[in-house]
């Protein structure tokens, strides 16, 4: 009897009816209902093959051309291949590859440049920050001494007087910036003036804003960082998976210890693969194009939401992504996220700036264009859903409601067909 069940290197998915039935599922729901989720988008069919590939197998560790194991020939041309196109994306010298996410990418960089107890500056969750920048319940909160710094409360934007006044007083090593749900742009320099005075260095997650930074449409935080993180399958639009950038080769070794045996072991080579095919994307002239329209998208979005009487936190967007305000309509985030995805939305509820409510139920939401617009949206499309959007977070109980606007989700969404 062969040691192989029959099948083993022919059959696919058919072969296994449970799990075929759920990732189908899957796609019908990615297919058939309208993704708003930030931390989400949709691949091309490239990246989808490089991601499923061969590359699975292999099994590599160190940097390419100086493995710790043999018949990495090939694994090593993907790799430099990444790094070349990473470089020449972000306009900069290093790029590490390997994170297999942004949490990786970020834990990497710290064990890499700092010592255990010094202290990282950075946003607090509440007003967007990530939690792997810290949040106690991580292991950056608890190997690192964690500052932070929020918005203020009339502008809802970073405060640069605030940073500067936290980074002096407890003697910052490294300050943070990017997060999860700031939908402004950011001042790189203003805040590399203030790492420069407290002989701090300045590290920027770009994950939210990656491909409007790789097409000139948000400020660049190269030359003013030290080092740039970033997952690269939100706006990046790619493979799951995390980088790491930076200009300085002295932080070299310091970063690519730090990522491996730092914080991870072997290589994910097919994540890799797919985050070459990825960046190859993102060097056309096409992935400008989309980017604007992700901007444009996201602002016609904003826009009808505020005419609608719902409150945009900041009063607007600088990137893909924004904060809705349920406050004054007397309904939660949890409540209106569930009515949403009812009819065929799926959004995130979030925290909003200085929210008296709680994580589990907290006074907003987050929406982002990225994915709707690589099915093609364009401004009338997200005007079209911004208003059933306003609708159903006004009225998150009336079912019927709800349900017809879920036909209509279906209809547009039949055409901006994904890979057909
Ligand atoms: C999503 C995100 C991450 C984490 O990415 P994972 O791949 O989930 O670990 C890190 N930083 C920021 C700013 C993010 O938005």
């Amino acid at each position: 009897m062969s040691t192989l069940h029959a099948g083993y290197f022919t059959d696919g998915l058919d072969a296994d009816p449970e799990l075929a039935a759920a990732i189908r599922g899957e796609e019908a729901r990615q297919r058939d209902g309208i993704e708003l989720i930030a931390s989400e988008n949709i691949v091309s069919r490239l990246v989808l093959e490089a991601q499923g590939s061969v590359l699975t197998n292999k099994t590599v560790e160190g940097l390419p051309h100086a493995r710790y194991y043999g018949g990495a020939e090939f694994a090593d041309v993907i790799e430099a291949l990444a790094v070349e196109r990473a470089t020449r994306l972000f306009g900069c010298r290093f790029a590490n590859v390997q994170p297999h996410s942004g949490s990786n990418a970020n834990g990497g960089v710290f064990l890499g440049l700092l010592r255990l107890g010094d202290a990282i500056l950075s946003m607090n969750t509440a007003a967007g920050g990530h939690i792997s920048h810290g949040h106690p319940a991580t292991l950056t909160g608890r190997d690192y001494r964690i500052l932070t710094y929020g918005v203020d409360r009339e502008s809802e934007r970073i405060d640069l007087d605030e940073v500067r006044a936290v980074a002096l007083d407890h003697e910052a090593k490294l300050i943070v910036a990017g997060g999860s749900a700031y939908p402004r742009a950011i001042d790189f320099a203003g805040l590399r003036a203030i790492a420069d005075e407290v002989g701090a260095l300045l590290m920027v997650d770009m994950a939210h804003f990656a491909g409007l930074v790789a097409t000139g449409l948000y400020p660049h935080p190269f030359p003013h960082a030290h080092v740039v993180t970033s997952t690269t399958y939100k706006s990046l639009r790619g493979a799951r998976g995390g980088l790491v950038l930076w200009n300085d080769e002295a932080l070299s070794d310091r970063i690519n210890y730090g990522i491996f045996p730092g914080v991870q072991g072997s290589v994910m080579m097919h994540a890799v693969a797919g985050k070459a095919a990825c960046f190859g994307e993102a060097l056309r002239p096409e992935f400008r194009l989309y980017n604007e329209a992700v901007l444009a998208n996201a602002r016609a979005m904003a826009a009808t939401l505020a005419a609608a009487g719902v409150r945009i936190v900041a009063g607007g967007t600088d990137c893909g992504l924004m904060l809705v305000d349920l406050t004054d309509l007397g309904v939660t985030g949890d409540i209106a996220a569930k009515a949403l995805e009812a009819a065929g939305l799926a959004v995130n509820k979030n925290l909003i700036p200085f929210d008296p409510r709680p994580p589990e139920a907290p006074s907003g939401l987050r929406l982002s264009s990225n994915a709707g617009t690589a099915r093609g949206f364009g401004v009338g499309e997200f005007e079209t859903v911004a208003g059933w959007i306003a609708r159903i977070v006004k009225a998150p109980s009336d079912s019927a409601g709800i349900a017809s606007i879920r036909g209509e989700v279906e209809a547009l969404c039949a055409r901006f067909p994904i890979y057909s």
